[in-house]
């Protein structure tokens, strides 16, 4: 069965997120530290990316914790994949202190499972409701939690990650490495050294002011990325966003790759090997439907959101339904063979094994895909049950899929319209491969919308 998207307070579809000192204080992050102590007995992992307040607000969780009776292993600064796949092999739950692609002055927590999945919406409800109630589990003197040192464990997660492919498979082919100063900083160009590649880098001090760009890898962020790919005549270059469990690529021409893209090629080189489903969010671009049934392969659409992509993919598996692969159009993609998570390290990674095997370059790769038009607003709007049920109504007789909001599936083209989990708001999306039809699709879904 598919996760159904339920409404939380305090934490939204990736962790907890605000402005550190002013909505992410270290008391409320003691809160959380104290409430996942309650939930999740035993060891917890910790970890942090780069950001300035990450010291304060990791010192307040483990507090939270220890004061819970956890023990707590700190491992420092590593992307959010790391941390999840070191929880998956020995610890009972986790924390991580990141605002994944938000400003610096940003901060947050997303909180791990053992299974090294985020926590999904019921058990943050029941974290939430101890937040708020402040109904804390804590320890006596005798049984208060210790900490200790992690920060040699993110080597488990490289060995892991290098060990994925034949051994020096890059040899010979010259990547580079945008970390942005974030939490990859020591781990992707690691991965793809020891992948055998000649490593370049930019951005590769872990620097919590961000100052070669924001933690969002963006089009106008990358173009000293781009440069560099120019001028070291490199395969391509890839950058991540704060927490590095997003990848984005820069082409060996030097063009920005657009992530639906990415996650198209990816499912086609992955696809030709493996059969099974590709679990995306209903935002997703067709060209990954197109893509998957090309190499026999179904898709499966989710809500918006990578927990509730993971968690198809568990629940498929579980039910005995092959899953190859699972992603978002931002450049998330889920790798079930090696771990049910964002990775954006192994994302890399498999850039490196796709080009060995491809004749093409990775320009040639993208510019043979078939070309998608996408028309995307959003309208602000107080009451967008309404709008969803106008539209159902409207559309009674077309192919719908009501999985979040309401998506419009026609021959030729797809429209979806989705309310923000956050703001007062829908989120037009319509798409197809003439530009016409998209936007004359657009004009009727606004028509019905706005009559
Ligand atoms: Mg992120």
């Amino acid at each position: 069965m598919k996760p159904k998207k339920m409404d939380k307070r305090l934490f939204g579809t990736n962790g907890v997120r605000g402005i550190a000192g002013r909505d992410m204080t270290p008391s409320l992050v003691l809160s959380i530290g104290m409430a996942l102590g309650s939930m999740r007995k035993g060891t917890v992992a910790v970890g942090r990316d780069t950001r300035t307040s990450g010291p304060a607000l990791i010192s307040a969780v483990k507090a939270g914790l220890m004061a819970a009776g956890c023990d707590v292993v700190d491992c420092g600064i590593l992307p959010t994949p790391a941390l999840q796949y070191i929880i998956r092999q020995r610890f009972d739950a986790g924390a991580m202190i990141t605002a994944s692609h938000n400003p610096p002055e940003y901060n947050g927590v997303k909180i791990i499972e053992p299974d090294g999945t985020e926590m999904g919406d019921e058990e943050t409800i029941v974290l939430e409701d101890r937040i708020f109630s402040k109904k804390f589990d804590l320890a006596g003197w005798a049984e208060v939690g210790r900490e200790s040192n992690g920060a040699n464990l993110a080597d488990g997660y490289l060995k892991s990650v290098v060990d994925s492919f034949p051994h020096n498979i890059g040899k010979g082919m010259t990547v580079v490495v945008d970390p942005g100063c974030g939490a990859a900083v020591s781990t992707t160009p690691e991965i793809l050294t020891r992948m055998g590649c000649r490593v370049f880098t930019l951005n590769a001090q872990a620097d919590g002011t961000f100052p070669g760009r924001m933690p969002e890898p963006s089009v106008e962020g990358l173009s000293s990325l781009a440069e560099m790919v120019k001028s070291t005549g490199a395969a391509f270059g890839v950058a991540h966003d704060g927490d590095a469990d997003r990848s984005v690529f820069i082409d060996d021409q030097g063009r920005y790759v657009e992530e639906n893209c990415v996650l198209g090629l990816i499912a086609d080189y992955v696809c030709g090997k493996q059969k099974g489903a590709v679990v995306t969010p209903v935002s997703s671009s067709r060209l990954v439907e197109v893509i998957a049934e090309r190499n026999g392969c179904n898709v499966v659409y989710t809500p918006v959101g990578s927990i509730y992509v993971a968690r198809t993919m568990i629940g498929l598996s579980q039910n005995g339904t092959p899953v190859a692969l699972g992603g978002e159009g931002n450049g998330g993609i889920i790798y079930p063979n090696h771990q049910y998570c964002r990775d954006g390290g192994m994302t890399a990674a498999v850039m490196v094994s796709l080009l060995v095997e491809k004749t093409r370059p990775l320009s040639g790769l993208i510019d043979a895909l078939p070309e998608f038009h996408l028309v995307k607003d959003k309208i602000r709007i107080t009451d967008s049950l309404d709008i969803i049920s106008r539209l159902k109504k409207a559309y009674s007789s077309e192919s719908l899929d009501m999985t979040d909001g309401i998506r419009i599936n026609r021959k030729e083209s797809w429209a979806l319209v989705r309310p923000s989990g956050t703001e007062p708001l829908v989120r037009v999306m319509v798409e197809s491969e003439d530009k016409n039809v998209a936007e004359e699709f657009y004009q009727e879904i606004m028509a019905c919308i706005s009559p």
